[in-house]
């Protein structure tokens, strides 16, 4: 089984400015960041793993496990353990997202298997870590748990009666299920693919070449979010919809734009998801929270520091998704060039017309002054 690594999905190859470092807190004997962008060894196996589930926009994927259908395959069977001894190859693979969904999709409690990892491990923190956050954003909204079995000895049910093998045309239904079930304002539209970028033994450099770039600019969902969607939309709707510190969710995330935005366009032009996004006269920025997944690019590209995390996450939203309005412009047209341009008030020419403006009266007085005359 090897660790794969789809580069454009990464936020590091979309910006300079991302200071992602996600896969390297989760597997940091493996992943390390090269030349801005995450490097390892395939050779590092399964001890990588972590990064698969810590990954924002599923940049790491294995070779032969997909997660996304481990999610399928595991409600269809009757076993409720998640073990590395049955049925994952390490339970580090699967994201906060998906403990929630499994949890929420499931008739019966879930039971995660510890016991295979070392008291005081890293990994093992970063298991319960997770297991944690997902238990605390499941009783902000029913009574759903996942359990585990640390300490306890570990009783693997074997499933006499598991589903066979899926078959090549049912796999592509489940992916049509994720597909059809989850849309806010069309942006799912596409079956997810884990494509295979990397297959080689020595340390991996990335390079971007074009196919790369093509691929950056497309916005997608992760998986595990169309996962959520789906599960969430089947899930009771709470009566009182609570607010969690957004310290507290790591996965997803409500903002505000404060009076310092410029509109320069990167932020929504920039994020992996469409989770930010403007309108055809590019004079609103738009935010849908169920879209994020907490990558923080935005916030790095930002200038001007203008994107803030609003202090509580609405749990309403996980029910009722929604599109805000962060930040609302009035567009002008340049009377210099005839372009459009974020009006602050007053100026008649956009910003880079009103530059080139005052670097020939600079030239000019310059010339002046160098005749001797006055200015
Ligand atoms: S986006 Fe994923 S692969 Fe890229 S730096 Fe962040 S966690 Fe690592
Ligand atoms: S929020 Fe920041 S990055 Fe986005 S348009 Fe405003 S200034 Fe630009
Ligand atoms: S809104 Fe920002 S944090 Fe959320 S997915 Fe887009 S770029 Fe990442």
């Amino acid at each position: 089984m090897k660790l794969h690594f789809d580069l454009a999905s990464c936020v590091r190859a979309t910006s300079k400015f991302s200071e992602c470092e996600k896969c390297v807190y989760a597997a940091p004997g493996s992943i390390r960041i090269v030349e801005n962008i995450p490097s390892f060894k395939v050779a590092t196996g399964l001890e990588a793993a972590a990064c698969i589930g810590a990954c924002p926009t599923e940049a790491f994927s294995l070779s032969d496990f997909s997660v996304t259908e481990f999610f399928f395959s595991f409600l269809e069977s009757k076993v409720r353990l998640i073990s590395s001894n049955l049925n994952v190859p390490c339970v580090s693979v699967l994201s906060i997202e998906h403990l929630i969904s499994l949890a929420l999709a499931s008739e019966e409690v879930i039971t995660i298997d510890l016991n295979a990892y070392k008291e005081g491990s890293h990994l093992l923190d970063l298991i319960e870590d997770r297991i944690e956050e997902a238990n605390f954003v499941l009783s902000s909204f029913g009574d759903k748990q996942l359990n585990t079995n640390l300490n306890a000895v570990p009783h693997i049910e074997i499933d006499e009666t598991a589903p066979e093998k899926k078959s090549e045309e049912e796999i592509p239904s489940r992916r049509d299920f994720l597909r059809k079930t989850t849309s806010v304002k069309g942006v799912v539209e596409h079956k997810q693919a884990f494509d295979e970028a990397v297959d080689a033994d020595e340390l991996q450099i990335f390079d971007m070449d074009t196919s790369v770039i093509a691929k950056i600019k497309d916005k997608h969902l992760p998986d595990k979010r169309k996962i959520l969607f789906t599960t969430l939309k089947r899930a009771a709707v709470p009566e009182n919809f609570e607010v969690l510190a957004q310290e507290d969710v790591s996965f997803v995330s409500q903002k505000f734009i404060d009076d310092s935005c410029t509109n320069c366009q990167i932020c929504y032009r920039i994020c992996p998801t469409g989770a930010l996004s403007s309108n055809g006269k590019f004079s609103l920025i738009n935010f849908d929270a169920m879209l994020c997944v907490k990558c923080h690019l935005c916030h790095d590209v930002c200038e001007p520091n203008s994107i803030q995390l609003q202090s509580g996450f609405e749990i309403k939203e996980f029910f009722e998704p929604t599109q805000r309005t962060l930040a609302s412009f009035t567009i002008k047209r340049c009377n210099e060039c005839g372009n459009n341009f974020t009006y602050t008030g007053g100026e008649q020419a956009c910003p880079r017309c009103m530059v080139e403006e005052e670097e020939a009266m600079f030239l000019h007085d310059n010339a002046k002054r160098m005749k001797g005359l006055d200015v």
